[in-house]
């Protein structure tokens, strides 16, 4: 059994990728003692050079973990480790011990999975991110957090290390709303500006200019100051975060107005573009390479 009143000194850290890797360099540097893991050897050769433990092994992990996180790329990941038969969180982990789900996952799935964690004594809040790797490197992600009272209280003080924006946004799942919809309106605003700029440019405007004008009028979003010289016109396309997680998040938008039984024309358009971009690009590639896809449409 897991003292939940204990103070947290011992994390198990599921889904070392992108983002995972810089999270668990700050708990490491925060003083927690880190113990990770992931199906890729690369993943955990680079965590184990990083300062934490890691092992190819859900066991090892769970064997001493006050708290475990996990930042993996869906519902069905988070899932397969949660749940997954006799090498799953519920099997090995202790009672009283707390799951923080940091991945990007569908909300009503979250909720499920919380009351199946809960019949092995588990408790699960959902504290998905907004800021990208970078932002994760310095502890400055915006982290939606849901769940009951009690389990947000016990994982602020290792969320407060990873953002510097915590917000409560009510019961288990409502992060993961929260972030699928930020999803949507991100993408919306990425999505518009590489159009516009594909029509501008057919016009006759010069794109970098475009955005300079984007940047100081109301045609601006965080794509148009952060990203598309960045990453578009630049032609690097290293945004750091994948097309296939990306469109994971706008299916999951589109399918939560299902559930809702909303209409939500716009989101559902958004979620078939974006699907059709991940079917002819592949999961793999950045995000930005919408641009890509675009000007093939
Ligand atoms: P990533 O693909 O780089 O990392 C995911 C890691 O999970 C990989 O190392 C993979 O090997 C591992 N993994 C997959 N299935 C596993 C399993 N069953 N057991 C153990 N390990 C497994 O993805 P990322 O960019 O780090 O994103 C992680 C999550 O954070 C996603 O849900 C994503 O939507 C979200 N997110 C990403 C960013 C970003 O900028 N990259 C920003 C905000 C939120």
């Amino acid at each position: 059994m897991s003292n939940p009143h204990a103070p947290i000194r011992r994390i198990g850290f599921i889904g070392l990728g992108k983002m995972g890797q810089p999270m668990a360099r700050r708990l490491i540097a925060a003083g927690f003692k880190v113990h990770g893991y992931d199906l890729s050897e690369a993943a955990r050769a680079a965590a184990i050079e990083s300062g934490a433990k890691a092992s190819a092994s859900l066991g090892a992990v769970m064997a001493k973990a006050d708290v475990i996180i996990t930042m993996l790329p869906n519902s069905d990941a988070v899932e397969t480790v949660a749940l997954g038969g006799a090498d799953s969180i519920a099997r090995l982990a202790a009672p009283g011990t707390l799951l923080i789900d940091m991945s990007s996952a569908a909300p009503h799935r979250t909720r499920r999975l919380g009351e199946a964690l809960g019949e092995h004594g588990i408790t699960m809040v959902d504290a998905p991110v907004s800021g990208g790797v970078l932002r994760a490197a310095d502890g400055a992600l915006t982290i939606m957090l849901g769940g009951s009272e009690d389990a947000v209280a016990r994982a602020r003080p290792v969320l407060e290390h990873l953002g510097s924006r915590l917000f409560e946004t009510g019961g288990l799942g409502s992060g993961h709303a929260m972030k699928a919809l930020n999803n949507y309106v991100s993408a919306a605003g990425l999505t518009a500006a590489c159009e516009a700029l594909q029509i501008g440019a057919q016009f006759g405007l010069d794109p970098a200019l475009m955005i300079d004008i984007l940047n100081v009028s109301t045609g601006r979003n965080n794509s148009t100051e952060n990203k598309i010289k960045q990453f578009v016109l630049s032609s690097s396309f290293d945004g750091g975060f994948g097309l296939g997680l990306m469109a994971k998040d706008l299916a999951t938008a589109a399918a939560l107005a299902d559930e809702l039984a909303m209409r939500s024309p716009f989101c559902h358009e958004a979620a078939r573009l974006w699907g059709e971009a991940l079917a002819s690009l592949g999961p793999a590639v950045d995000h930005t390479e919408i641009d890509t896809f675009l000007r093939r449409v």
